[in-house]
């Protein structure tokens, strides 16, 4: 449903940045309805499920260390790295003319895990979540066991009556494929059209089905939905709606809070935290958003990056009607390079929460996430996909905005982190090709 430009022109008067955002123009938007933690009605999820996520992961712990080398050594806990990226940081200074003062750090989800990015988090918690319900109700376990069972031939064997289907441009395909097929399920995945042929043969080479959409993200997820359902036994991971992928999310600002402890960095009045996240659903941003806001309260600003062809959340939370709104409703063609960012419809989960709880979003062209990427690379020696670098523009961006008057913030001893979302599984052609291109931007 395109909308008639009558009726585009009535939006636009109401809110006039959405001209801006339909003509491709990078934007700032500072969310109006922002929410102090004091006055939040209760929301779809609290503390206590984040509480229980974190729970559900260390009860996998040994099953994961077992089954997944890398990720032995940290005792079977999916988690990446906190560097800090100084030298990009004075870089990012010298060509904006720009003085971002205090901590610059990089949270390194590229790095993590099975995965190689921000999908480890919610895609893996999803089916483990789902695993261990059927294993439960089977009575094949509970809770207290050691889930190095789940491990064995019997549970294997068991979860091969199942089928999991995810729609998906790649990354939280591979994420449900590489555990769910290592679990014992069948994976269905289906993929839109940009989707990247190198994701698609490595789900193959996982034991995943792959079924090619010529359409985008909404078509793929819409088939894989139907058809999934319709199967016996199926289960449909659902990004547009899934309140586990969200909680599996959340459970990284946990294991922040301790990370920033370990640095000795406060976070309080003093020591604001700002938090850049590149969004697609608005389903890891927002999950971690709110995990965050739980751990830190006020003191912490969440930041959402999208581009300026796919800006769904933006205009999702912008006009108020999230899920029911796309970015093809308003001409918008959801083209970008940025994988797992080429969203038109927000996720509806996620928005209902995002919406009192982002304190804005900006929007960033495609050429600038390649410039991003080379930048981190020449000055820290850090290779990201192209989507994980749009954070990097986070800090100048809203440092320029009227954001800290508005909250008569003191930024000069604040902590900002840009969330890197993937990277590691790029093939190292693909990666070449794009810190070459990054290159010629600078
Ligand atoms: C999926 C993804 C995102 C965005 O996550 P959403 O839950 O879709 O908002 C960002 N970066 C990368 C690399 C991703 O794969």
């Amino acid at each position: 449903m395109v909308f008639e430009q009558k009726e585009i022109d009535k939006w636009i008067q109401t809110y006039p940045l959405l001209k801006h955002i339909i003509n491709l123009e990078p934007v700032v938007w500072l969310n109006p309805s922002l929410k102090k933690m004091n006055q939040l009605s209760p929301m779809a999820v609290n503390k206590e499920d984040m509480e229980d996520a974190a729970r559900l992961w260390q009860r996998f712990a040994p099953f994961l260390a077992n089954e997944f080398p890398e990720t032995e050594k940290a005792k079977g806990i999916i988690e990446s790295p906190l560097r800090k990226i100084t030298n990009s940081k004075d870089k990012l200074n010298l060509i904006h003319h720009t003085n971002i003062q205090g901590n610059l750090y990089l949270k390194c989800d590229n790095e993590l895990p099975i995965a190689g990015s921000i999908k480890a988090r919610g895609g893996v918690y999803e089916v483990l979540y789902y695993a261990e319900k059927l294993a439960i109700e089977a009575g094949l376990v509970n809770q207290d066991d050691d889930y190095i069972v789940f491990s064995s031939n019997k549970f294997k064997e068991f979860f091969k009556q199942f089928t999991i289907g995810v729609g998906s441009t790649g990354n939280l395909g591979l994420s449900i494929g590489i555990i769910g097929s290592k679990l014992g399920f069948h994976v269905s995945v289906y993929m839109s059209a940009d989707a990247k042929q190198w994701k698609k043969d490595l789900l193959r080479s996982k034991g995943a089905t792959v079924h090619e959409f010529k359409g985008d993200f909404g078509e793929a997820i819409f088939t894989g939905r139907q058809q999934t359902i319709g199967s016996v036994n199926g289960y449909f991971v659902d990004d547009e709606n899934s309140k586990h992928l969200f909680l599996g999310y959340s459970v990284a600002a946990i294991r922040l809070q301790k990370q920033l402890e370990e640095e000795k960095v406060l976070v309080d009045a003093e020591h604001p935290l700002f938090v850049y996240l590149p969004c697609g659903v608005g389903g890891s941003p927002g999950g971690i958003a709110f995990g965050l806001k739980q751990v830190f309260g006020d003191h912490v600003h969440c930041f959402f990056v999208e581009p300026t062809h796919s800006p769904a959340v933006l205009i999702g939370l912008l006009t108020g009607e999230k899920e029911k709104v796309c970015v093809q409703d308003f001409g918008i063609d959801n083209l970008t390079e940025g994988d797992g960012l080429a969203v038109g419809r927000p996720s509806c989960f996620a928005s209902s929460i995002s919406e009192k709880l982002v304190s804005g979003i900006y929007t960033i062209e495609d050429d600038e996430l390649f410039k991003y990427l080379a930048i981190l690379a020449d000055s820290d020696g850090i290779f990201l996909e192209p989507s994980a670098a749009a954070g990097l523009d986070g800090p100048g961006r809203i440092l320029a905005s009227n954001y800290v008057q508005q909250h008569t913030l003191d930024t000069s001893q604040a902590t900002h982190i840009v969330w890197a979302t993937g990277g590691a599984l790029v093939p190292k052609g693909d990666m070449e090709g794009f810190y070459k291109k990054g290159k010629s931007f600078i």
